[in-house]
């Protein structure tokens, strides 16, 4: 399996990122299934390797730059390539007004949103190949034309991570690595409750389509349902 493909999807534990990895490696790939939480982490790969896929836990809190530096120290020892990166990782928690958020609110969620996957970029990128992939899972609510206030941390964060995909997509075009980020709809997740009307397999979907399927010419872009949508 010399030309197996190598993926690497962050806040995989649970959710959308654990689906993503599941749909994954069901196409064959090998996933590192990133977590912060060992035990979690651990778990959940478990429960997939026991399904006869190829998925490897790795420890990786993406709000901690050591923790990212310690993972890439961990992967470059098992893998010389890694052809996905999936930034799925977020929190959520903010409700309310922009004219009372807080700046703490705003730092804790961008750290997290935005820090994460960009010290993620900038660590893993040496290692993604011509033809390489990484997507950034974003949000309608991160979209200028979609905003609805109804958490406005969580909106800028996102509107920051497109900003750094369409930065990110520039400068990695030259290499021929795609940088696009995705919005997964509302999906009955922990983040999203159980009124959502998508389910998690949907929410994975177009997440999957841009890591295998997507013509490798489309990036800088922003995707739902497998269609542009606007940023
Ligand atoms: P969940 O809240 O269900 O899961 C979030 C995952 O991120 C968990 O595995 C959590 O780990 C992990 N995580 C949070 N902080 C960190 C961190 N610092 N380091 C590593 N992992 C972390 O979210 P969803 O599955 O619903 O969301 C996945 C993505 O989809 C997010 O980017 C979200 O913004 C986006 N999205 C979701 C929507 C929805 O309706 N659900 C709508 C639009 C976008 P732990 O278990 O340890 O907390």
């Amino acid at each position: 399996m010399a030309f197996k493909k190598i993926a690497l999807v962050t806040g995989a534990n649970r959710g959308i990122g654990f689906e993503i990895v599941r749909q994954l490696a069901i196409r064959g790939v090998r996933v590192y299934l990133a977590a912060r939480s060992k035990g979690k982490g651990l778990a959940a790969a478990e429960k997939l390797r026991s399904q006869g896929l190829d998925v490897e836990f790795i420890v990786l809190d993406v709000s901690n730059r050591q923790s990212i530096l310690q993972a890439f120290r961990e992967f470059s020892e098992k893998e010389t390539k890694l052809d996905i990166l999936i930034n799925n990782a977020a929190i959520l928690i903010d409700r309310g007004s922009v004219l009372t958020l807080d700046q703490e609110t705003l730092q804790t969620t961008m750290v997290t949103n935005v820090y994460g996957p960009l010290q993620m970029i900038q660590t893993f990128h040496p290692l993604i190949p011509k033809g390489g992939r990484i997507i950034n899972i974003s949000s309608g609510s991160g979209s200028l034309t979609e905003m609805n206030g109804y958490a406005p941390a969580y909106s800028i964060s996102k509107t920051t991570l497109n900003a750094l995909t369409r930065l990110a997509s520039i400068e990695l075009n030259e290499r021929g690595v795609a940088v696009n980020s995705m919005c997964p709809g509302w999906v009955r997740t922990d983040m999203g409750g159980e009124m959502a009307p998508r389910s998690i397999e949907q929410g994975a979907d177009t997440a999957v389509w841009l890591a295998l399927d997507a013509p490798s010419h489309l990036t800088g872009r922003f995707f739902r349902d497998r269609a542009e949508i606007p940023w």
